[in-house]
């Protein structure tokens, strides 16, 4: 299939003021787009960023309708474009559209969309180390019509964006806190799609933990607030008696690529890896006696994001004396090495830009 593309007349870039990117604010030059329209997903094109037209009734306003992805290219130290596990992120957004009744994409389009984009504003790649370009490809329901059914009409868009890290703090330790009195999501909802309203649901937990001075939230399983599901914008390990121990995926989880990355390395160091349910309670008294020396947040924004301080139940453990531990530093380098082209690509994680 091939993308017809309008190129921008003048770039923005000098615009941008590159040492001091905040995530989520600056986008690249273009974008893709690609409507589905009686039944079928349209020709597709790369055009200028800018702003869209919708009427007030667009569905996806009302009910949600729509999911995302969130992926990084980055500039390799032989010169190439690298992007992490484009595969793995497509595959994910295909079960994500199917959750949420959206009619999946061609993967091998999507693959080309990606990497024509991301070739086309190369540029835009930062170049410090820490440094990538963020891509996000949503797709939402768009038809203008406020029943309440599954729509018929869809827009899919690519934007790109330089980000540089995600946590103001950077690799070193963030305080989180279990969730009191709230839900994320329970077997059989929306947890494993990475659909809007996971996040619609999240923020006034979020918001509360901040105020109590807190980086994010914990997420304790809905049905018992026993066992641990996951952090706001990241999956969360242990490393416990030399074990690292993660939640496994039963559908009240985002299936994390960083997660899954994590556990193929670990893997390949020979670090034994146990996918199990583990308590607040286990996790609150491992750290207390010491057993528990390490928890990270794994995600793609922050790739590792050490844990200093945990919070239940009128209780405080902190964890590596509020420093970052050698196994979460030994995961941040292995995988950031893979991103930035400095260690060899073993599992085959890059699609690389020439
Ligand atoms: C995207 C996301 C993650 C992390 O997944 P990665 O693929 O590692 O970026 C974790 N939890 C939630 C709720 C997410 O939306």
């Amino acid at each position: 299939m091939s993308i017809e593309i309008h190129k921008v007349e003048k770039s923005r870039i000098d615009e941008v003021d590159f040492d001091n990117l905040v995530f989520g604010h600056t986008f690249s030059d273009h974008m893709f787009q690609m409507e589905y329209r009686n039944n079928k997903w349209n020709p597709p094109a790369i055009i200028p960023f800018g702003k869209i037209e919708v009427y007030p009734s667009l569905s996806s306003l009302h009910y949600g309708q729509s999911i995302f992805e969130g992926l990084k290219a980055f500039r390799s130290a032989d010169g190439s474009v690298n992007i992490f596990r484009l595969d793995k992120h497509i595959a994910r957004m295909e079960n994500s559209c199917k959750r949420m009744c959206i009619p999946t994409l061609d993967s091998e389009m999507f693959k080309e969309a990606v990497t024509t984009l991301v070739g086309l504003d190369r540029q835009w790649i930062p170049q410090a180390r820490g440094s990538s370009l963020y891509i996000r490809p949503f797709i939402f329901a768009s038809e203008n019509y406020i029943g309440v059914r599954v729509s018929e009409k869809y827009d899919f868009y690519i934007l790109t964006g330089p980000v540089s890290t995600y946590f103001k703090e950077g690799l070193s330790p963030v305080k989180l806190m279990t969730s009191e009195g709230y839900v994320r999501a329970v077997r059989g909802g929306l947890g494993e799609a990475k659909t809007a309203a996971n996040y619609a649901a999240s923020l006034l937990p979020a918001m509360e933990a901040q105020r109590r001075g807190f980086s994010q939230v914990l997420w304790l399983d809905a049905l018992e607030g026993k066992y641990i599901d996951e952090v706001g914008t990241m999956n969360i390990a242990f490393f416990k008696d030399d074990v690292l121990i993660t939640p496994p995926l039963e559908g009240t989880i985002l299936p994390g690529v960083t997660r899954d990355s994590v556990i193929q390395i670990a893997k390949k160091k020979g670090i034994k890896v146990e996918e199990r349910r583990i308590s607040i309670d286990e996790v609150m008294e491992s750290v207390k006696d010491g057993s528990m020396t390490e928890i990270f947040g794994t995600g793609t924004a922050a790739v590792i994001s050490p844990v200093g301080e945990v919070y239940h139940n009128g209780e405080s453990v902190t964890v590596n004396n509020f420093k970052t531990g050698p196994i979460a530093k030994m995961f941040y380098d292995e995988i950031t090495g893979i991103q930035y082209g400095e260690k060899e690509d073993t599992f085959g994680w890059i699609t690389k830009i020439q």
